[in-house]
């Protein structure tokens, strides 16, 4: 399976390079979901536009695996207006997808 990433406005200001990571909680293992994640830098926030695949449901306060372990908390990036999951760093593990797409 490839994927396709997005490429938009958000995109081009962390300077139009993105890759996909696969995300899962660091407690249980379980995946969660795919992120592209745009720019340098570690990952602080997913952006809800930017989730793919969700294998839990992503409620609008807070982003939990199945087991509960909380991973993240909804907030709105300010600097954007754009709504995001401010991550709980330890709680979550990320890897890079190796399949994808690039534009
Ligand atoms: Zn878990």
């Amino acid at each position: 399976m490839s994927l396709k990433l997005k490429s938009d406005k958000y995109k081009k200001a962390r300077g139009g390079s993105s890759k996909l990571l696969e995300i899962s909680c660091a407690e249980c293992g379980e995946i969660i979901c795919d992120y592209q994640k745009d720019g340098p830098g570690s990952l602080k926030r997913m952006y809800f536009d930017r989730i793919s695949n969700p294998v839990v449901s992503i409620s609008e306060k807070s982003l939990k695996c199945s087991q509960g372990h909380l991973l993240g908390v909804a907030i709105i990036y300010k600097k954007e207006n754009r709504p995001a999951f401010r991550l709980v760093i330890e709680a979550v593990t990320k890897s890079y997808k190796k399949k994808t797409l690039q534009f």
